[in-house]
């Protein structure tokens, strides 16, 4: 089949290895040049994790996220993924340690729950706030995403696909046959359309999906002292409840570019095009006051910064299945600001649909038809 791809960040690229390598003749478009900067997928780590408090549906959906992250290292020959451990932590009643421990104990998955003392007789970096816990999952770690887009993008020229950077799409409708993309340079035609265009799913999708970008904010400390404490032997990444809205995160360096930690969520909001990419003084800051109080050893660290999108749906889980009114165009977005860890699930997942209209995987949570709703 002829299949365009719009979008070739996280989960476009692995969208167009999966069909490529299943022979599709695949064209493959980015108003940019990925990987690049300017979307949702940068900033040189992310957190992949089993025991998953935003809900139990989405556990078959990571194990299988797990084996395909390993195969497309031996496809690529490039680590894309490093096991650290990781720590949920908040007060026992919170959605993090309730929605990470339902997880867990729904699909049998190795966890403990671990109270103070242990935590930082373990994990000697982290204090616990008074009155909280922590749900700890040994295979939880990071996933290295620039390499991850790359090894997909690799992976489906291989396989015969035109991959075009630099190469916005204006527009699209649908045809009695399939569908027609509007180009700068081109008017394309195709048997199927999926559209993964990430922070800009909107522009495209306006009649189909209701999203709000939100613009966050990535900070990178530089441990002045003791750095082994915040390696990857002996500091798990962690997702912490900070208010009800909001989390604080964090994870070891890749190399040398410091220790990530940062909210998730309670970030500005707006059209893409229009959100600063500029790292005000006062969000710093805002950061660096919690880390004070959770890294001690962080707290006067200097800091690296930028800027991220997330697309959040209107209750946060992901987008993904065929357009409620055109069945050719599949739709892989609203991923809510934790998605890149599905990217090769999304991908052979919406290959299947496109090939047979349907998956094993249960992707009826993430129906498009709900979120309009
Ligand atoms: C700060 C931050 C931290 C995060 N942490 C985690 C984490 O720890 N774990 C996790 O699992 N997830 C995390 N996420 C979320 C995850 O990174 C995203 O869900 C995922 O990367 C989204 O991928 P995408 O393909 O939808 O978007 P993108 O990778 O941004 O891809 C969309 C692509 O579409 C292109 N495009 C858009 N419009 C057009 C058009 N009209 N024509 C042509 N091309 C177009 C863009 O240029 C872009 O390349 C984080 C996100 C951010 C911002």
């Amino acid at each position: 089949m002829d299949v365009i791809v719009v979008g070739l960040g996280g989960m476009g690229s692995a969208i167009a290895a999966h069909l490529a390598r299943r022979g599709h003749r695949v064209v493959g478009l980015d108003r940019f040049e990925p990987p690049h900067e300017r979307g949702s997928s940068h900033g040189l780590t992310r957190i992949i994790r089993q025991a998953y408090f935003e809900g139990p549906a989405y556990v078959p959906l990571l194990l299988r996220a797990y084996e395909l992250w390993r195969d497309l290292e031996q496809r690529s020959g490039r680590e894309l993924m490093r096991i650290t451990g990781g720590l949920m932590i908040g007060p026992p009643g919170s959605e993090i340690v309730t929605g990470a421990r339902e997880s867990a104990q729904a699909h049998g998955l190795a966890h403990e729950l671990l109270g103070p003392a242990e935590v930082v007789g373990r994990f000697p970096a982290f204090r616990l706030q008074a009155g909280e816990v922590a749900v700890y999952e040994p295979p939880a770690g990071v996933l290295f995403p620039e390499e991850g887009i790359a090894a997909h993008l690799d992976i489906a020229s291989e396989h015969g696909a035109d991959l075009r950077s630099q190469t916005p799409v204006n527009g699209w409708s649908a045809t009695d046959s399939g569908v027609r993309v509007t180009t700068p340079h081109a008017v394309l035609r195709a048997d199927r359309l999926v559209i993964a265009a990430g922070a800009w799913s909107g522009d495209l999708l306006a009649d189909a999906m209701t999203t709000t970008v939100e613009r966050m904010v990535l900070t990178w400390f530089h441990p002045p002292r003791e750095p082994q404490l915040f390696d990857a032997a002996s500091f798990p990444v962690f997702v912490a409840h900070h208010t009800d809205d909001v989390a604080l995160y964090g994870m070891p360096p890749r190399a040398d570019e410091g220790v990530k930690v940062a909210f998730h969520h309670g970030g500005r909001t707006g059209h893409p095009d229009a959100l600063s990419g500029v790292v005000d003084d006062e969000e710093i800051e805002s950061v660096r006051d919690v880390v004070r109080q959770r890294f001690p050893q962080l707290g006067s660290a200097p800091v690296d910064s930028t800027t991220c999108f997330y697309t959040n749906s209107r209750d946060g889980h992901f987008v993904i299945g065929e357009h409620p009114r055109h069945p050719q165009v599949v739709i892989a977005g609203g991923f809510s600001g934790h998605g890149f860890k599905f990217c090769p699930v999304v991908g052979e997942a919406v290959a299947d649909l496109v090939d047979r209209g349907s998956t094993d995987l249960d992707l009826s949570p993430f129906s498009p038809t709900r979120s309009m709703a």
